[in-house]
C-alpha cells in the first residue's frame, strides 16, 4: 500500500476497545490512539456524566421512568484528545467529580435503562463520524459500531484489575473494597437486558493479566496495522 493508502485507511479506522471495568481500557486505548495519531473516545464518561448531572439534579437513577424522561436534558460534550480527555455537561468540566465514589456506585443503574443507551450512542456515532478514531467501552463492537474494521476485548484477572483501578483512584487506596466495586459492576453490566457486557464474535481478545501497558498497546497497534494494510505508523 502507498503511504497515502496507508494514511487514509488509518484516518477511516474504527477501533472498538471493549471488556470489564478495571481491564486497562482507558491506558490502553489512549496509547493506541496516541501512537497511531487517531483520536480517542471515551464513552464509559458520557455515561458517568450523564449520572452525575442526574444526581446533581435530583433524579432517582433506580426510577427508570424519572431518568428515561432526563436523559435528553444534559448537553454532553465528550472531547478526543487522548492526551487530554475532557468530558463537559453543560459546560461545566466534570472529569474530576465523575470518577467519585458517588457516581460509580450510581451508573451501572443508569446505563441499564434503554433510552440512556440510544441517546449516548447517537451522541457516540455522531463523534465517531468518518472514524480514525478509538473508542472504548463495553458495547462499541457489537451496538455502537458493529462493522468496526478492529474489535479488541481486553480481560484481566479480577485481582490485577483490582489493584490496577485502585492504583488509580484518588479517593481510596483500599484494594478489597476497589475489587468488590468492579465485581458489582461487571455483574450489572453483564446481566443488564439491553447491551449487555459481552464480546463480540468477530473480537480480538487480548488478556493483560501478564502484560505490560507497552505490550498490551503494541498488540493492539499491530492489529490495526495488519487490519488496515498500514505497515508503518
Ligand atoms: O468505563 P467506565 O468504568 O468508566 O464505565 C462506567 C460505566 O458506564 C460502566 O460500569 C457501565 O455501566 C457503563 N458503560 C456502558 N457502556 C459503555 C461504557 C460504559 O454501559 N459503552
Amino acid at each position: 500500500m502507498t503511504d497515502d493508502a496507508a494514511s487514509s485507511a488509518l484516518d477511516h479506522v474504527v477501533v472498538a476497545v471493549d471488556g470489564p471495568s478495571g481491564s486497562g481500557k482507558s491506558s490502553v486505548s489512549r496509547g493506541v490512539a496516541a501512537r497511531l495519531g487517531l483520536r480517542y473516545l471515551d464513552t464509559g464518561s458520557m455515561y458517568r456524566a450523564l449520572t452525575w448531572w442526574l444526581l446533581a439534579h435530583g433524579v432517582d437513577v433506580h426510577d427508570r421512568e424519572a431518568v428515561t424522561v432526563a436523559v435528553e436534558r444534559p448537553l454532553i460534550v465528550p472531547g478526543t484528545d487522548p492526551a487530554s480527555p475532557t468530558i463537559e455537561v453543560d459546560g461545566v468540566d466534570v472529569a474530576a467529580p465523575i470518577r467519585g465514589p458517588d457516581v460509580t456506585a450510581a451508573v451501572s443503574a443508569v446505563s441499564a435503562v434503554p433510552a440512556a443507551r440510544e441517546r449516548l450512542a447517537r451522541l457516540q456515532r455522531q463523534v465517531i463520524g468518518a472514524g480514525g478514531i478509538v473508542v472504548e467501552g463495553r458495547d462499541i463492537g457489537t451496538v455502537v459500531v458493529p462493522e468496526a474494521p478492529v474489535k479488541v476485548f481486553l480481560t484481566a484477572d479480577p485481582a490485577v484489575r483490582a489493584r490496577r483501578r485502585t492504583a488509580e483512584l484518588e479517593h481510596t487506596d483500599d484494594v478489597h473494597a476497589t475489587r468488590a466495586d468492579l465485581e458489582r459492576r461487571d455483574a450489572l453490566d453483564s446481566g443488564r437486558d439491553v447491551s449487555p457486557l459481552t464480546r463480540a464474535e468477530d473480537a480480538v481478545e487480548v488478556d493483560a493479566t501478564h502484560l505490560s501497558l507497552a505490550e498490551v498497546v503494541q498488540a493492539v497497534v499491530a492489529l490495526v496495522l495488519d487490519r488496515t494494510g498500514c505497515e508503518v505508523a
